[in-house]
């Protein structure tokens, strides 16, 4: 891609409004604007990202034997009235009327919807186990929305839910989704723990756990152990700073903020009772099929992963979810020689199947700099001065680091990056 052709405009200060250093340099970078309070659009990069995240989800969803559906936004408040959330839910349910004065819900999860389908689809326990997920957007009636991505009222997830004969099977499922989600996170160069958590508004009586991405601006408060790695949400181990450990009792407990990105549950039998989603067994004798269910806050994910990557210059991304993987300055757009070298290096990295951005802007060094350190891709290639000996400026995003080198080993470098692990966020 050509910046000339991109749409992307920078600012240089952040609207007053934002608060958090993610919501800041996502406007600043161009990645994402507001339209109304706690909704948003993608800009170019900004959906770049957004899809880079999808692509690992799915790809660790379809690994984990879930299968993609897609189901909608808009769902029948007589299904919420079912499974007795509907009072539950209050005010944080997005409510509508059709023309016909019939009522829906603009859907902030999807238990119900998942559920009414089963019950129609499923009749034998020979079709079990099943688990279903679908990447989509959301609603909440958020009376302060706030922090951009992070706590919006219309937000992307992905949500799965499984069906299973018994509780071993559901156990099974959640073992899978769990270990899903480790892979996902890792892929996303996010630092997090996984949290015994409560169910909230989902319900369940089943084992949970909240997967937390670590920031100081976390609204929930983690308790982990020095010594045994226990980890629980400060609302489910209700303890304080410096207590014994509850799970070993001699660890002593420190206390982290997070972000909840992922949350996994098993939720039983409480939604296949309420809505009738039965299945007959061996012996011809009908039983609930037992449920569990998996959520990831993909635009919460990408806002998060921002706020854990950035310096004093802008956003730093990881391999895995950059936009564009190299950022070519060309810096003077009236030298021949640059511009034929920028021209060239952009045209075989392009052939390589490398994602790369060529700053062909008529602007000065020093605007081009200061959108790149914004832009955060990782690596930055600066075609100046030396470009007459083929050579050219190498730099590391995140380490800062600046080498001049020639040509072909900046192609070898970037090729190698492309094939490696992106291990340096882990
Ligand atoms: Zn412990």
């Amino acid at each position: 891609m050509r910046q000339t052709n991109l749409l992307v405009t920078t600012l240089r200060e952040a609207p007053a409004e934002a608060e958090t250093r993610s919501h800041q340099l996502l406007l600043r970078a161009g990645y994402i604007r507001q339209v109304a309070a706690g909704v948003y659009t993608y800009l170019p990069l900004g959906r770049r990202v957004l899809r880079r995240i999808e692509q690992i989800v799915r790809q660790e969803m379809e690994s984990a034997g879930a299968q993609e559906v897609l189901m909608p936004s808009m769902q029948p408040t007589e299904l919420w009235r079912e499974s007795e959330r509907y009072e539950v839910y209050g005010k944080e349910l997005m409510k509508l009327r059709d023309r016909h004065d019939r009522e829906f819900v603009l859907g902030p999860t999807h238990e119900e919807v998942v559920t009414a389908l089963m019950r129609g689809e499923i009749s034998s326990y020979r079709r079990l186990p099943v688990t279903v997920y679908q990447i989509q957007t959301k609603f909440r009636d958020e009376r302060r929305p706030r922090s951009g991505l992070l706590r919006g009222r219309e937000f992307l997830m992905k949500d799965a839910y499984s069906f299973d004969t018994d509780w071993e099977g559901l156990d099974l499922a959640y073992k899978v989704m769990y270990s899903a989600y480790e892979r996902i996170f890792d892929r996303c160069g996010l630092k997090y723990r996984a949290v015994q958590a409560n169910a909230g508004a989902i319900g369940g009586k089943g084992q949970n756990h909240e997967f937390m991405a670590l920031s100081e601006i976390g609204e929930d408060t983690i308790a982990v152990c020095s010594l045994c790695g226990y980890a629980a949400n400060l609302e489910q181990a209700e303890v304080h700073r410096g207590d014994c450990c509850p799970q070993c009792g001699e660890g002593e407990l420190d206390f982290h903020q997070g972000i909840e990105v992922g949350h996994v549950f098993k939720l039983g039998t409480v939604y296949s009772e309420k809505l009738g989603a039965g299945y007959l067994d061996r012996g011809g004798r009908t039983r609930p099929m037992v449920m569990g269910c998996y959520g990831i806050g993909i635009s919460r994910l990408l806002a998060a992963v921002a706020e854990q990557h950035n310096d004093d210059q802008g956003l730093i991304w990881p391999q895995s979810l950059a936009p564009y993987m190299v950022h070519i300055l060309l810096m003077s757009v009236k030298d021949t020689a640059q511009r034929e070298l920028a021209e060239a290096m952009y045209a075989r990295l392009t052939a390589l199947g490398i994602d790369t951005l060529l700053d062909d802007r008529d602007e000065r060094p020093g605007v081009k700099f200061k959108d790149a350190g914004l832009l955060g891709i990782p690596v930055v290639l600066v075609v100046g001065k030396l470009a007459a000996e083929q050579r050219i400026e190498y730099m590391d995003r995140r380490t800062g680091n600046k080498e001049v080198i020639d040509i072909g080993e900046a192609l070898l470098r970037v090729s190698g990056l492309k094939s490696a692990p992106d291990t340096a966020f882990a």
